[in-house]
């Protein structure tokens, strides 16, 4: 018989979340069975701390895996047999799957951005690259484009500390001398002979309108890339434009995230053309 796929997505406030309707729609197109449930700790009324417990119920009640997000995706790795070295780098695990009674943990938000800045990002200069916003989404991506082959990033958030601790973890994988971190009050100076700036923090997001870059700041000669996907047009993104760069919205991380995620759940590669489109009517 068909194997059927159930999937649960943990995290808080998750009701808004386009990955139910990304990976269901694209299931349904390949005839495979497949479920793909939010389990909402808000509506739950379970404390980030109970992601062990939440962990065990999936993987005992047949779960084939989960997607985690804010809270729980630093949370989760102490809970698992194992993780990918992408994931133990960047320090964070979005994807688990659970295969002979364990649980394996991956990052597909740092495979996702590295195939979105390859294919959206293609040509342009990747030399020196500045990642506003240290958090998951900061690691992940600083992550990608060291991997991709930017020669230096600089990682700047509002908590040097947080930064300094992620130039130490991502510099003791890919060389200390092509990362380092720094504080957001350094944007200016770090701009100035950069190539392009990837936007990692949450501002821009409908909770948090506004941007994190001074529009005074851009240039057509640095591209922009763009995190935040809801909306796909940010505040950075229009002055991006208007300022004359190259720019690459978040909604391509988005979906590349979730063919990687549908692939390690099922075995089968998803047509990513095919959940892009589904992306935009969405
Ligand atoms: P987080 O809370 O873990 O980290 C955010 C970081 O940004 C914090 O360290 C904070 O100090 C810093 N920050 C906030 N404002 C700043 C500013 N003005 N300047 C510098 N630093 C600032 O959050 P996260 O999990 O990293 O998520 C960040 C955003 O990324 C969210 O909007 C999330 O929706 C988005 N995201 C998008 C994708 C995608 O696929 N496109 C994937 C993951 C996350």
């Amino acid at each position: 018989p068909q194997p059927s796929h159930l999937i649960g997505l943990i995290g808080s406030g998750i009701g808004p979340s386009l990955s139910p309707a990304l990976h269901e729609r694209e299931a349904d197109e390949l005839g495979l069975r497949y479920q793909y449930r939010r389990l909402d700790l808000l509506e739950l009324d379970v404390t980030p701390e109970r992601i062990s417990e939440l962990l065990e119920a999936a993987r005992l009640t047949g779960y084939t895996g989960l997607n985690l997000t804010h809270p729980v995706k630093q949370l989760v790795i102490a809970h698992l047999d194992m993780i990918s070295e992408e994931a133990a780098v960047v320090g964070a695990v979005n994807t688990v799957l659970f295969k002979g009674g364990k649980a394996f943990g991956y990052n597909t938000d740092a495979s996702g951005f590295a195939r979105s800045a390859m294919t959206g990002l293609a040509g342009t200069p990747m030399d020196q690259v500045v990642v506003l916003g240290a958090g998951g989404a900061g690691a992940a991506v600083a992550h990608a484009l060291l991997a991709v082959g930017a020669g230096t990033v600089r990682v700047l958030d509002l908590d040097p500390d947080r930064s300094a601790r992620l130039a130490d973890a991502l510099g003791a994988h890919f060389g200390r001398d092509r990362i380092s971190g720094g504080s957001a009050g350094e944007l200016k100076e770090a701009l100035r002979d950069a190539d392009g700036l990837a936007h990692a923090t949450p501002t821009g997001m409908r909770e948090h309108p506004g941007s994190a870059v001074p529009a005074a700041l851009l240039r057509p000669d640095l591209w922009v890339a763009e995190i935040v996907y809801r909306p796909l047009e940010t505040e950075l993104l229009t002055a991006a434009r208007a300022a004359g760069c190259r720019v690459l919205d978040g909604g391509r991380m988005a979906v590349f995230q979730a063919v990687d995620s549908f692939r390690l759940f099922t075995g089968i590669e998803p047509d990513a053309e095919r959940m892009l489109r589904h992306f935009d009517e969405l």
